[in-house]
């Protein structure tokens, strides 16, 4: 009986997602005259191609923030938000910033509508990812009212001879472009047209312009039925339907994708469309547009986008297509004079193709018909984490624990990989990865960091692709050798065995630098679960803010020469060094350096203050890790973690233990399994420690 209820209701929220009202609108239909007052009403349903895009992605919306210094825009369409950011492009703002700007200056005639869009980048980046959004996005756009578009039908066309003859029972012939209905406007009478459009619409924001002429088919069916009315326009016009187009590229629908086979296997039909042959019988000349199928990717992609993957591979003879079709915005459909095409075209290519090619003639030709938009990998380690989460995330990931840092340890890898190694000799390539990452670093600010940047001008164009972290991360999910949860080493040694027969890997000295980062990774981890540990013994974010505190209050009176009242006794001390050198000690401050750390601290916090932020000790990690470690080494005492090792556990350690492992579990992410495992991990290497001596 329950069951029941529930399936009624899933079929009614079914049912309600697919409105009538939508059905009705989407399946609009009219004379060219209502489609004139539709278009005094919205002017914008006749927007080109590119003005249609470009108004997509901005109706997503958009939020700006700051990087290290610059400001930034962020388009929100390219989260995907709508599909929980399944197909989500994270940390190459910049880049999908200057594809957005190509789309906004084309979408205003500056030049960049007669381009060819080229997506460069490395192996797996998020290329082809940003071409599926923006069909989808198309798809998506041309089913909402703000959206909308049309085209048209030729119906009841048949004469009675040919009705009979035929058998026609579906007379009509929809224009196999999908073209604007505006085409039929005489060219001569547009201008006219448009005038007294405009005169008539309150919003002038936006201009009608006619663009292109009408398809071979549709020519040929005006020409035939002007003679039969003897020159009567309108009776001509009386033959049209306007419908709303909307866009999809599984019904080949103003959606279009190309991908070049091999060399010898080319052919211009497959761009431009083909004879069909069957039916040249039925209409007698192969010239008759009936007999002809405008189905080439050309053709399909008409009033919306065509893909090129892998652009570069496309024959030479090809060319002049591609060329003529971004240039000209015409294609040559065989023994068809030139048509008018409305659509972005936009191709991708890999960086190793790309520099293979760079000096033959095809490049040539397309170098400065081109805009090239280069789609690096990302080099931010919180963004590049957040790819791997979309996949491996509990909701996903069923029956298998992911231990904590696992994915985080494997991103940060990637990024290292493709890193240019600092020009800075005493800069590590993992401190410029946490400086990237927003993290503080002494004697480096926010404009050191865009130096940095500046000077690696090829970052992110090489390196590991994110798609073999994922094949990695998914053999150690279904490895049935480890029981328990998939820890980072496990994800780091299938990293590492894979290398060995890499693909992409170009020499063995980069084998090595690649095998070098994974022990730089390793380390990293090893120092951070022990810092877990250490923050999990300690477990007191309350104490460490106490004496972060502490120490800023005397750290401040030291760098100004004042004194410190004493909370406690109200009395003005002088500064307390002794609690001030224990902390910096733990991160190896020597004491000829100290004054140097102290004022950088201050000046630190005064250029928060400028800002109007106030100061957090996690956001700088050196001073937060010395804090940590002050209040572990002030409690560890407390804890006798190296009898884990030992296995003699009596029962008062073991009750300790247990509430780190269960503040391991609440606060960090681990289960029951990985918690005990992490705790033995890390008391090794205090045993490891402590043996040392
Ligand atoms: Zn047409
Ligand atoms: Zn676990």
């Amino acid at each position: 009986m329950h069951d029941q209820a529930e399936t009624v209701n899933i079929l009614n929220a079914i049912a309600n997602a697919q409105s009538p009202q939508e059905y009705q609108e989407l399946n609009w239909e009219g004379s060219l005259e209502d489609y004139l007052k539709l278009v005094q009403d919205t002017p914008r349903v006749t927007r080109n191609a590119f003005q249609r895009i470009y108004d997509m992605i901005l109706s997503h919306g958009m939020d700006e923030y700051s990087e290290h210094k610059k400001r930034i825009t962020r388009y929100r369409f390219f989260r995907d938000d709508k599909y929980n950011g399944r197909d989500a492009v994270y940390g190459i703002d910049q880049s999908l910033n200057h594809l957005v700007d190509i789309f906004k200056s084309a979408s205003r005639n500056y030049g960049t509508e007669r381009r060819v869009i080229l997506l460069h980048g490395p192996v797996g980046s998020a290329k082809s990812t940003i071409v599926r959004l923006l069909k989808k996005g198309l798809e998506e756009y041309s089913h909402t009212p703000a959206g909308a578009m049309y085209t048209y039908a030729w119906t009841n066309i048949a004469n009675d001879l040919e009705k009979e003859v035929y058998a026609l029972v579906n007379d009509e012939l929809p224009c196999p472009m999908r073209e604007e209905p505006l085409h039929l406007i005489p060219p001569a009478q547009r201008a006219k047209l448009v005038e007294e459009l405009m005169r008539n619409i309150s919003d002038k924001s936006y201009q009608i312009q006619v663009e292109g002429d009408l398809c071979p088919a549709c020519r040929q069916m005006y020409r035939e039925l002007t003679r039969r009315y003897k020159g009567d326009w309108f009776k001509v016009m009386d033959h049209i339907k306007v419908r709303r187009l909307v866009l999809s590229e599984k019904d080949r629908n103003g959606i279009g994708t190309f991908q070049p086979k091999d060399e010898k296997n080319q052919d211009s039909t497959e761009l431009t469309g083909d004879i069909n042959y069957r039916k040249i019988a039925i209409y007698g000349s192969d010239s008759d547009a009936r007999a002809f199928n405008f189905d080439g990717e050309f053709n399909v992609a008409n009033r919306g986008i065509i893909e090129f993957i892998e652009v570069l591979k496309l024959e030479v003879a090809f060319l002049y297509d591609l060329l003529g079709a971004s240039q000209e915005h015409k294609i040559k459909p065989k023994k068809f004079p030139q048509t008018d095409i409305d659509e972005v075209i936009i191709g991708h290519t890999n960086e190793p193709e790309y520099r293979k090619l760079q000096n033959n003639e095809f490049m040539e030709a397309l170098r400065d018909r081109t805009v090239k938009i280069d789609i690096p990998y990302i080099t931010k380690l919180s963004d590049e984490i957040k790819v791997y989460e979309k996949d491996y995330n509990a909701q996903r990931i069923r029956g298998k624990h992911i231990a904590p840092h696992t994915i985080a340890m494997a991103a940060m890898w990637a990024v290292l990989t493709r890193l240019e190694i600092p020009k800075k000799a005493n800069l590590t390539l993992l401190q410029k990865l946490k400086l990237y990452d927003g993290k503080t670093l002494a004697g480096y600010t926010e404009d050191s960091v865009k130096e940095l940047q500046k000077e690696a001008s090829r970052e992110g164009m090489d390196g590991i692709s994110p798609r073999y972290i994922q094949d990695k991360i998914s053999n150690a999910l279904v490895n049935e050798q480890f029981a328990g949860c998939v820890n980072p080493f496990m994800v780091l040694n299938e990293l590492e065995s894979g290398l060995r027969h890499h693909s992409l890997i170009k020499s063995d000295e980069q084998r090595k630098g690649f095998r070098e980062l994974l022990a730089v990774v390793k380390h990293e981890y090893e120092d951070m679960v022990k810092n877990e540990v250490q923050r999990a013994i300690s477990a007191d974010e309350e104490a460490i803010s106490r004496l972060c505190s502490n120490y800023i209050d005397n750290v401040k009176a030291y760098t100004q020469k004042e004194r410190v009242k004493n909370k406690y006794t109200g009395q003005d001390e002088e500064p307390d060094e002794r609690l001030m050198r224990s902390i910096e000690e733990k991160i190896d401050i020597p004491e000829s350096r100290k004054d140097d750390f102290r004022r950088e601290i201050m000046n630190y916090i005064g250029a928060l203050a400028i800002e109007g932020k106030s100061f957090n000790y996690r956001t700088n990690e050196r001073l937060y890790k010395a804090l940590e470690l002050k209040l572990f080494e002030d409690r560890k005492d407390s804890i006798k973690l190296t009898s884990l090792v030992s296995n003699v556990v009596d029962k008062e350690t073991q009750e300790k233990i247990d509430v780190v492992k269960s503040r391991l579990m609440k606060g960090y992410g681990y289960c029951d399994v990985c918690a005990t495992d992490v705790l033995n991990y890390v008391a090794s290497i205090f045993a490891r420690g402590d043996a040392k001596e």
